[in-house]
């Protein structure tokens, strides 16, 4: 049976990575996208990738000129909250900071009283949590997470919190299914099942590094040509960002309150050096900058 899912119009808070690529598969899936940002200069950076990313899918010939200028056309870049008082479903996507997140959410839910879904994009904070910010509407409340790049990943884990109703759950499976997407479910525990997977490992990784047991380029060399993975562990830690991977393996030895998710020393040590992977030029591997 196909659900509908009652979606024509998606806001977006947060017009950075994530949102900006969520912005982009809604639109191009022909949903009307208003996207949110408190930076102006966040929003003009969005808006020009898209214009450059489109133009770039027509040279390749994945899409005509008139679909791509007709999904231009869908995405409205806002500078005030309210722009984004028509949408059917708000996916915040800003930074990973649960108070931050608390506080955007107990807003929305005074604007969105109606049967719109609430929806967070975060990677490993509890999505019962941060519904405890929005009240009577946490039956309404879910995660929705997508993976970098958005417009290349197929994949969107569902995470229902405690309250989440099955109604939203439904709509939200076949709004995925409706953006180009295979959604996923899980179960709100720290870390989802994504990073309570991949996480541990790229951790295993910077203690293989810190013992010894081999060098950082060997250990990926090892990971892509005898496991099959595109990436090695260590590279994609630069790519993923190492204050990130710090981060979410934080809030897994908190969430699962289990210390075999402490962070390896040398992550941290890198972290504290400031080599946070490919966005400072230097992590693991060294990134000359353009
Ligand atoms: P980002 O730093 O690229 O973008 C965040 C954007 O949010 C910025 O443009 C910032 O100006 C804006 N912002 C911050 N506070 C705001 C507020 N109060 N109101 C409106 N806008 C605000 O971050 P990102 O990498 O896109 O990550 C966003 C979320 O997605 C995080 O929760 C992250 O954990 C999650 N996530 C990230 C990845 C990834 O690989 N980057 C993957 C999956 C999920």
């Amino acid at each position: 049976m196909t659900i509908d899912h009652g979606i024509k119009t998606i806001g977006i808070i947060g017009s950075g990575q994530m949102g900006g690529g969520i912005a982009q598969i809604g639109a191009v899936h022909g949903f009307k996208t208003i996207i949110y940002d408190l930076s102006d200069n966040a929003l003009t950076k969005c808006k020009t990738l898209h214009e450059k990313l489109l133009a770039r899918a027509v040279q390749k010939e994945r899409m005509t000129q008139n679909e791509a200028a007709a999904a231009l056309a869908n995405i409205t870049y806002a500078s005030n909250i309210e722009a984004l008082d028509p949408s059917d479903i708000v996916i915040e996507a800003v930074v990973e900071n649960a108070d931050i997140k608390k506080q955007i959410f107990a807003d929305l839910a005074t604007r969105f009283t109606g049967n719109q879904i609430l929806a967070t994009n975060t990677s490993s904070i509890s999505i019962t949590d941060i519904a405890t910010s929005v009240g009577d509407a946490a039956d309404r409340f879910i995660g929705m997470h997508f993976f970098n790049p958005v417009p290349v990943m197929k994949l969107v884990e569902v995470i229902n919190g405690l309250a989440t109703s099955q109604e939203t759950t439904d709509r939200v499976l076949a709004l995925s299914t409706a953006m180009g997407k295979v959604a996923v479910p899980a179960n709100d525990r720290a870390g989802f099942v994504s990073n309570r997977i991949l996480m541990p490992m790229i951790n295993e990784a910077f203690y293989a590094w810190m013992e010894g047991v081999a060098e950082p380029e060997h250990i990926d060399q090892i990971m892509t040509l005898g496991m099959a993975h595109p990436m090695g562990p260590l590279r994609l830690a630069d790519f993923i960002g190492l204050d990130t991977c710090q981060h979410i393996m934080e809030v897994m030895a908190e969430g699962l309150n289990n210390p075999r998710y402490l962070a390896c020393p040398l992550l941290k040590q890198l972290v504290t050096a400031g080599r946070l992977g490919n966005k400072t030029g230097q992590g693991v591997f060294d990134y000359p900058q353009k």
